[in-house]
């Protein structure tokens, strides 16, 4: 099974998706409690929201293909705290967002197997992703990173309540132009969707480390409420509920690129 999933296009546009894998290696799969093995916390079928925009608009589409408890692909290689006073997801989560064990009783990796996945699964879509940043940079002088995210609607290990539909991070403004962000705020307003900029989601790791707007990369990251599109109990995809979300996002996206290529066009590339 390869890391990752590639489709590379010519567009500015480049969608990451690190956390809709459900692959586990056999010898972790041995391990795993029956909540590890239902993989409650993958961002279902995110990747089936984006694939006809990525395909009909030339983007560039990285797509992780091991589950989140294999290895978490948004957190810092060092595995420090996203979110510092808030409940700490690990690079190898043992607990799942419902707070049941992931493993058996005394098999949680230790740190050389942490330190031996990060180079087996977490290096390699991170190369990736800054190799494709850098092929997109080189045709258009720019690029957008969008990581993409879905996630229940209600973990009280998170967050109080109830999310918003739509949950866009840009790291309080750091990883992306001000003018890009109004341009994906401006559609998402006139959704029917719910909706927060750098709410209880500012954006993980891939959106802070690859932004850089003084550069010329804008990433972005959207979580969405997994409800919208999907059956929460036996984690099917439902089309005629995605249709709407996927016409929205298709706009945000549309609006982002557009605008982003209009900006570069006015302004010296550095
Ligand atoms: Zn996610």
């Amino acid at each position: 099974m390869d890391i990752f999933t590639l489709h590379t296009g010519d567009s500015p546009l480049i969608i990451s998706s690190p956390h809709s894998g459900t692959h586990v290696p056999d010898a972790i799969k041995a391990k795993l409690t029956p909540a590890g093995h239902d993989l409650c916390d993958t961002d279902w079928h995110v990747d089936r929201l984006y694939n006809d925009y990525v395909r009909v608009n030339g983007a560039t589409f990285i797509r992780a293909n091991y589950s989140r408890y294999v290895i978490d692909l948004n957190r810092p290689p060092d595995n420090q705290a996203l979110y510092p006073g808030q409940a700490k997801v690990p690079l190898c989560p043992d607990f799942t967002f419902r707070e049941e064990p992931i493993y058996q009783d005394g098999l949680a990796p230790d740190d050389n197997e942490i330190a031996q996945r990060l180079k087996t699964y977490w290096q390699p879509y991170h190369d990736e992703i800054a190799a494709q940043i850098a092929r997109v940079k080189a045709i258009h002088g720019y690029a957008i990173l969008w990581d993409a995210h879905s996630i229940r609607q209600h973990i009280p290990l998170l967050f109080d309540g109830d999310l918003p539909d739509l949950n866009l991070g840009t790291a309080k403004g750091a990883s992306c132009a001000p003018d890009i962000e109004n341009a994906a705020m401006e559609v998402i307003k006139k959704s029917p969707f719910s909706h927060v900029l750098n709410g209880r989601f500012i954006g993980g790791y891939i959106t802070r480390h690859y932004g850089d707007p003084a550069h010329n990369v804008h990433a972005l990251q959207m979580e969405i409420v997994r409800s919208l599109y999907m059956d929460e109990e036996g984690y099917k995809y439902v089309p005629d509920s995605a249709a709407k979300l996927i016409t929205c996002l298709n706009g945000v996206l549309d609006a982002v690129t557009h605008h982003a290529g209009t900006r570069v066009a006015t302004k010296p590339i550095r």
